[in-house]
């Protein structure tokens, strides 16, 4: 099999001929179609993230088709596709696994993270975490929607029922969930990087009704408002943005240091959380509303041996949507 691998924290991926990996016990081994890039992927390669243990292959927004099956797995049939997503494993027995918030297990392992990912040709994942990929549409336009979608998804739920929703980063997640948020009825007000005209464009054509800089405000207060962006400042930012007892949902694996703000911008019940990971439930809910809302992902594909350079221009914010790697381009 062919890989892009990360063996060092900051170094640039090296395109690898690997042994074949074989499905163990409960695991299936997919050939990938497509695997999405995340800015998470960013933080792997940047080392921002504990206990990577290298060389590690990245990717958690795969797309594959089962051509190899372990020893008692029924819930996967050889051909079918499938979508593995971040959340690769987790232990059942913590006491978040026995709570339903498998999300926060305490040993968990994650997809291009602490197991091996889908910069590659092939990946091997736990079939219990891969999901049953149905129906049409093509492998690159669904990628996207098996992290970016997914935890998009489930910031969204954790934003309430707010009317009016702020989304703070309009890249892979913030196009995504602006399309269920629009079906849902919301109205969404769109922060970007200042004179990012394309993300604002493609914010405005996805139904928005405002797009401006992440240090503008519309001329309404929000509900509730989302983090996509890794930067820290947006926390006071988007708490300036929001009503009493509004909320600040940070979606994002990594952030800088949020810097320190008046009290004055928290009083009023207002809430800041964060969101991690995924729970399986998730990704058959979204799944299931991505059909229902008919979303479509402004996705490109390149090569897998570009992955650097498609790294490179997600750090710039040089990606308009989100940005697919192929093994067969
Ligand atoms: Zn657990
Ligand atoms: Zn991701």
């Amino acid at each position: 099999m062919r890989a892009m691998v990360l063996h060092k924290p900051g170094a640039p991926l090296r395109l690898e001929m690997l042994p074949d990996l074989e499905p163990g016990p409960g695991e299936i081994r997919v050939r990938v179609g497509a695997c999405g890039v995340c800015r998470t992927d960013l933080h792997v390669l940047d080392g921002e993230l504990p206990d990577i243990v290298y060389p590690i292959i990245p990717g958690h927004e795969i797309v594959g088709y089962v051509d190899r099956i372990g020893t008692g797995v029924t819930m996967h049939q050889l051909g079918a596709r499938v979508g593995i997503p971040w959340l690769g494993h987790t232990c059942g027995h913590c006491p978040f696994c026995l709570r339903g918030m498998e999300n926060l297990c305490d040993a968990p392992a994650f997809t291009g993270y602490t197991r091996h990912g889908g910069y590659a040709t092939h990946a091997v994942a736990d079939a219990s975490y891969a999901f049953p990929i149905e129906g049409a549409g093509d492998d690159v336009a669904i990628a996207p929607l098996l992290c970016a979608g997914l935890i998009g998804w489930r910031s969204l739920v954790m934003a309430g029922e707010a009317e009016r929703l702020g989304l703070y980063g309009f890249g892979a997640a913030g196009h995504i969930v602006a399309q269920v948020a629009r079906w849902q009825g919301r109205q969404i007000y769109a922060f970007t990087r200042r004179d990012d005209r394309s993300a604002q464009d493609l914010a405005l054509q996805l139904g928005a009704s405002w797009a401006g800089a992440a240090d503008e405000r519309p001329d309404v207060d929000l509900d509730a408002a989302i983090i996509y962006a890794p930067a820290g400042e947006l926390v006071p930012a988007a708490l300036r943005a929001v009503r009493k007892g509004g909320r600040v949902v940070c979606a994002g694996i990594h952030m800088s240091d949020i810097p320190s703000f008046p009290y004055s911008l928290l009083w009023g019940e207002r809430h800041v959380v964060s969101v991690a990971n995924l729970t399986r439930q998730d990704g058959l809910d979204f799944l299931r509303i991505a059909r229902e809302a008919q979303i479509r992902t402004h996705a490109t594909a390149h090569p897998l041996s570009d992955a650097n350079g498609v790294l490179a221009r997600l750090r710039k914010g040089d990606i308009l949507g989100a940005a697919v790697l192929v093994p067969d381009l």
